[in-house]
């Protein structure tokens, strides 16, 4: 099994929960197969062969890294997809699970979102670049599935978080952002922390781990055309979130909203009608999903705050 992607946050998980599988996980360095390069994404997957992969490798990054990096993030995507969907496809790989994101749908989809709200209105802005990369990765699967015979799928996960996660102000996504901001204002005694937007749009969260043991039951069960949304099915608002993480984290002071950040779509809850038909449920409680995220900062809190435009999967 190669897992595309093994340095970021979901890759890292899915790695994790192969090692319970008994199968042999394989990976590349950027340095052996940059996934964008054609040709050397090619070379190195006839030289190593696997029979499945999971790909999540990808260019990632929060509301501001989306807004500010536009060609990077449509770029860097449409490139890894194609070239590794392609890749499988020429050396006859059994399985493939692409990963995309809710981010997908658009911006005023009837809410919870089912999978067939796909391509039925206008996205929303400040992650079109990505959204458009990710849609053209589940076309790419299916396509590859109708005229080659490919069990190409896609699974679409929420807004995740966990340990490994990107823990940088500027590039990160919301719940990383506000367990450091909270932790940082315990230690320095700080009387408040800012969040951006009016927090009052609200998002949906799963548990890194969960997503991974997620993708591996749809590679085990899962083999048609159609993504698959992969969430808890609850969703929260900012200003609720950030209570939560103060909570967690210890911090007691005030919650102060900077409105010249912007909040992005109004709320992304997607249905889990479909995966838990499949017989899947996540395990793990939002609250002690953050505990185990913040323990974990604490843990590796150097190591997390190293300054990164945006990070790869
Ligand atoms: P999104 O789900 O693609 O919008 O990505 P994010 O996780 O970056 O943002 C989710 C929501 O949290 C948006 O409404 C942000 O404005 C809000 N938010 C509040 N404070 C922060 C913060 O410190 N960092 C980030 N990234 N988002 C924040």
């Amino acid at each position: 099994m190669f897992v595309a992607g093994h340095r970021g946050l979901v890759g890292s998980a899915v790695v994790r929960r192969l090692a319970r599988e008994g199968c042999e996980v394989i990976t590349a360095t950027r340095a052996e197969a940059d996934l964008r390069d054609q040709r050397a994404t090619r070379l190195w997957m006839e030289a190593h062969r696997p029979d499945a992969i999971v790909l999540a490798a990808a260019k990632v990054g929060g509301i501001l890294a989306n807004d500010t990096y536009p060609a990077d993030f449509l770029y860097d995507n449409l490139m890894i997809e194609a070239n590794v969907i392609e890749a499988a496809h020429r050396c006859d790989v059994e399985k493939l699970l692409f990963l995309g994101s809710s981010c997908i749908y658009p911006k005023h989809a009837d809410q919870p979102i089912m999978e067939s709200a796909l391509l039925t209105g206008p996205l929303e802005p400040t992650n079109e670049w990505y959204a458009v990369a990710k849609i053209a990765g589940i076309k790419l699967c299916q396509a590859y599935r109708r005229q080659h015979g490919r069990d190409f799928i896609s699974a679409m996960p929420t807004n995740l978080f966990g340990p490994g996660d990107n823990f940088d102000l500027q590039s990160s996504h919301v719940l990383p952002a506000l367990i450091r901001k909270a932790h940082e204002a315990k230690l320095t005694e700080a009387n408040k922390i800012t969040v951006w937007g009016t927090g009052s749009p609200r998002r949906e969260f799963l548990f890194v781990d969960d997503c991974a043991d997620a993708c591996v039951h749809l590679l085990q069960h899962y083999s048609d055309a159609e993504h698959v949304n992969v969430g808890s099915g609850e969703d929260i608002s900012i200003l609720h979130l950030t209570q939560l993480v103060c909570e967690v984290v210890g911090f007691k002071g005030e919650i102060v909203k900077d409105i010249s950040k912007p909040d992005g779509t109004p709320r992304k809850l997607m249905s889990a009608e479909k995966l838990r038909a499949t017989g899947w449920a996540p395990s793990m409680p939002l609250r002690k999903g953050v505990e185990e995220t913040y323990r974990w900062y604490l843990e590796h809190g150097a190591a997390a705050q190293a300054p990164s435009a945006a990070a790869s999967v």
